[in-house]
């Protein structure tokens, strides 16, 4: 595949990839989304005592998902008083999938033990894959090509302080609320996740990851050699980075990344990405199917046993 641009930040310019990687790609985001979903987490002090977060980083993801659409602030009635809880958006809700796919994925590549996943619709227990919504094939990475706009040209990330790599505590990275620690180590990181939608889109050598994301080379060495570590990226005896089959099963989750991007973010015209699957010709419109059934799972029929 063709590389793109994907820059971090979240400045009105960046191509719609490059926004909702800067939106998603953190860990304490994607914790506070992943609690939403599974434990129905509405509020400031159920995210605090859930993940033990720091109130200011707390604070500021809160903000930022407000920001981007992604919960809203809504008043309820408790007892006589009025509080405020943070609601899933349309926008919100539509991540749903996107964690499936993450969890999917840790089910398939991971050896750790994680909560069972029931489609309602069947009654069966699910193991989640990616197909083609038009024809209805399995969708693989290998299949796919992408092409970007004439726009979507090759752009330096400039990252936050705030952003840098954070850690989890332990308490956290032990519990089998679907916490998915290889998944988190991939998308828990803004670089992490631009490096490997950057191999995605075809990008092998070390040169060319620095070139086309202007990263710094310590931290490009760091976040290469964790994907080689996690068996994601092999490094041949030429020095490309490939992704092995674990790295290229992680398209299921990238695929739903860019689907929701391309949806609901606003992207300056020339910076599209269109990611086409091969054998029907269809552009990209992922859909997990269950493995019991065969059927589109749905985010309403679908339950974690927990
Ligand atoms: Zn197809
Ligand atoms: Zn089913």
């Amino acid at each position: 595949m063709e590389a793109l641009a994907v820059r971090a930040g979240t400045k009105p310019d960046l191509s719609a990839i490059g926004q909702a990687l800067a939106i998603l790609g953190d860990r304490w985001v994607l914790l506070i989304l992943q609690r939403a979903f599974l434990l129905k987490v509405r509020t400031y002090a159920g995210w605090r005592d859930e993940l033990r977060i720091s109130e200011s980083v707390l604070a500021s993801r809160l903000k930022e998902l407000v920001g981007h659409g992604i919960f809203e602030l809504a008043a309820y009635r408790d007892g006589g008083r009025t509080r405020m809880e943070y609601r899933l958006t349309e926008r919100g809700l539509s991540l749903w999938v996107l964690l499936v796919a993450i969890y999917s994925w840790e089910r398939d590549w991971t050896a750790r033990p994680l909560p069972t996943l029931i489609h309602l619709g069947c009654g069966k227990e699910a193991r989640p894959y990616l197909a083609c919504r038009p024809c209805g094939d399995r969708l693989s990475a290998r299949e796919t090509s992408a092409e970007r706009g004439p726009l979507a040209t090759v752009a330096s990330i400039g990252l936050p302080r705030q952003h840098r790599r954070t850690v989890v505590r332990g308490e956290v990275a032990t519990d089998l609320i679907g916490y998915c620690p290889d998944s988190m180590e991939i998308l828990g990181d803004r670089w992490s996740t631009t490096v490997l939608a950057t191999a995605f889109l075809g990008t092998r050598r070390f040169v060319d990851f620095q070139a086309e994301l202007g990263i710094a080379p310590s931290v490009l060495t760091d976040r290469l050699r964790r994907f080689v570590e996690l068996s994601v990226f092999v490094c041949g005896d030429d020095g490309e980075y490939r992704l092995t089959p674990k790295g290229l099963g992680f398209f299921e989750v990238f695929a739903f990344l860019v689907g929701w991007a391309q949806r609901e973010l606003t992207a300056p015209p020339g910076s599209e990405l269109t990611i086409t699957h091969g054998p029907c010709g269809s552009s990209l419109a992922p859909v997990l199917l269950c493995s019991g059934c065969g059927a589109a799972l749905e985010r309403r029929e679908v339950r974690f046993l927990i």
